[in-house]
């Protein structure tokens, strides 16, 4: 902190009347003297302040909102021109969301101060801030940081400061709140008294509600710029991969390529540290848990850090390290930390085949989440039923199988009226042409650096269907001009579905930036139609 003590001083003059509430600045708790390493609130607002000031260029401190106290949750983007929202992955760190876990924001300060003034002399500092955005969320619980620190000395406070209606007790644990599978699996409380009480609702805290509305933020042109995130907790010397909310090593919301990525990322950064990586529920069954919603709605390669001390007898022992730790446990975390945000530019070559490597190209897209899909982005669909969603389909059968209830990665893919129905023309497409446009895609401006179109596609069809039916995929070019690139029409036979493989060169289109229409017709007379995609890819050659 010495290095910062000129800005440090200025900052905070500039912002510690924003920062803490007029009636508390009077007697703002703190940690005792003998703790005094570490940073009660506004010492780490100052701290933060100090960066940025220090570091314009590649430091923009902002709020992502107020807690249920109304303080503020600040967080700082580190990058080259952070002004600029450049087209580089993005990584998010976090801290906090237990009151008592102190170790975390020092852990989130460090990581600030290593990237500051790492850059320019340390050359994998310089190259991670010029070529990635990385966003630090210093303590999410602010309230909760606040209070553990008025006991004697302290609380051993867990969760926020929202008072519970029709109870006395206060607080929800903040990490047992978020909206993916909350409350689904005995992996938390619905006792507002309870230590790990889940809260009235998902995202019923404004902490878990600002921190979801950031994160959803980051999806531009329907792509989350997030790949990577590292939720910084104490304690136990632990790297986590979810899910937490099942023992189950691959669950049908997880495809195994990710599975294998989460394994390999989670011990390569264990191998730094010396901490121990496993999935999240071998150390309990946590449901509503960051992780798990990090990855399950937005597909980011979410890890937890259980810090400094491994697990010890009481939770005083457990939370509260001298201060004297705080150096050598958080520098301790450094080569772990900078390989994340590393590995977010291609997380898949973490698994160091070439053929991992080569999935990190303009398109990857196992359509497990939406990507940037748009039914009728033209407004000129004519169909009435079986419409385009990126869904996890049910099966359905007609002299044969018509749509396939399993999908060739995970348990989604793009599919013409997902659901079954009482029968199998009851959500086939009918009624004319449903189409689907992707995200803008931008392609390498040498045809050589990137592959063909790949995708996994049927077309299912009945006896009554003709050339009239068709499944198309079309490439829109830079200038709008439609070209269709892959076709297959009906005809008059009993045509079942089973996932075929296309590959269709994009040469023509070079230095552009494209988008994919995906186009299935029953026109002529009624048929049963079906259609469905997968695992649609652009990869390096
Ligand atoms: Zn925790």
């Amino acid at each position: 902190m010495s290095l910062l003590a000129t800005a440090l001083a200025l900052a905070a003059a500039l912002v510690a009347p924003l920062a803490v509430p007029a009636a508390a600045a009077a007697a703002e708790p703190d940690f005792p003297s003998s703790m005094s390493g570490y940073h009660n609130y506004p010492e780490m607002v100052a701290e933060i302040q100090a960066a940025a000031a220090s570091y314009p260029d590649i430091v923009q401190v902002f709020s992502i909102g107020k807690s249920y106290g109304g303080r503020d949750i600040w967080a700082a983007k580190i990058s080259d021109n952070v002004a600029t929202d450049e087209a580089e992955p993005e990584v998010l760190i976090d801290a906090l969301h237990h009151a008592r876990e102190h170790l975390t924001t020092e852990q989130a300060l460090a990581i600030l101060r290593w990237m500051t003034t790492g850059y320019g002399s340390d050359t994998t500092v310089t190259r991670l801030v010029n070529a990635r955005e990385t966003f630090i969320i210093f303590a999410l619980n602010p309230d909760g940081m606040r209070y553990d620190l008025t006991g004697d000395p302290f609380r051993a406070w867990r969760k926020n400061r929202q008072p519970n209606a029709g109870t006395t007790a206060v607080g929800t644990d903040l990490n047992r709140n978020y909206g993916y599978r909350w409350g689904c699996c005995g992996g938390s409380s619905g006792k507002p008294s309870a230590t790990t009480y889940r809260g009235a609702t998902p995202f019923s805290a404004p902490e878990t509600q600002v921190f979801r509305d950031f994160v959803k933020s980051r999806v531009i042109d329907g792509i989350q710029q997030i790949r990577a995130h590292i939720t910084l907790h104490t304690n136990g010397e632990l790297i986590l991969w979810p899910y937490g909310y099942t023992k189950t090593n691959v669950p049908a919301d997880m495809t195994s390529l990710d599975h294998t990525t989460f394994v390999t990322l989670g011990r390569a950064q264990a191998s730094r540290n010396g901490y121990t990586a496993q999935q999240s529920s071998d150390l309990y069954i946590t449901d509503g848990d960051q992780i798990d919603w990090l990855y399950a709605t937005y597909r980011i390669f979410s890890f937890t850090y259980e810090l400094y001390p491994s697990e010890q007898s009481t939770v005083w022992k457990d939370h509260y390290p001298d201060d004297s730790k705080i150096p050598a446990q958080t520098a301790r975390n450094r080569t772990a930390i900078l390989y994340l945000i590393n590995q977010a530019g291609c997380p898949y070559a973490a698994l160091g085949s070439d053929a991992r490597r080569a999935d990190c190209g303009p398109l990857f897209d196992d359509l497990e989440i939406n990507r940037g899909w748009v039914r009728n982005a033209a407004g000129t669909d004519t169909a009435t039923r079986g419409l385009w969603s990126v869904s996890n389909p049910a099966s359905t059968s007609s002299n044969g199988p018509k749509q396939l209830g399993t999908t060739v990665s995970g348990s989604r893919a793009l599919v013409t009226g997902a659901r079954a129905g009482t029968s199998a023309s009851t959500n086939d497409v009918d009624g004319g042409t449903t189409t689907v446009r992707s995200r803008p895609i931008t392609l390498p401006a040498s045809a050589t650096s990137y592959g063909p179109l790949t995708f996994r596609y049927y077309l299912a069809h009945g006896v009554t269907s003709s050339r009239d039916d068709a499944l198309r995929v079309i490439v829109e070019a830079q200038d709008g001009t439609p070209t269709v690139v892959f076709q297959e029409l009906g005809a008059a036979n009993d045509d079942d579905a089973a996932w075929a493989s296309a590959s269709r060169s994009l040469a023509a289109w070079a230095g552009q930036t494209i988008h994919l229409v995906v186009e299935a017709t029953d026109g002529g007379r009624d048929s049963l139609v079906e259609a469905a995609l997968d695992d649609i890819r652009i990869r390096r050659p």
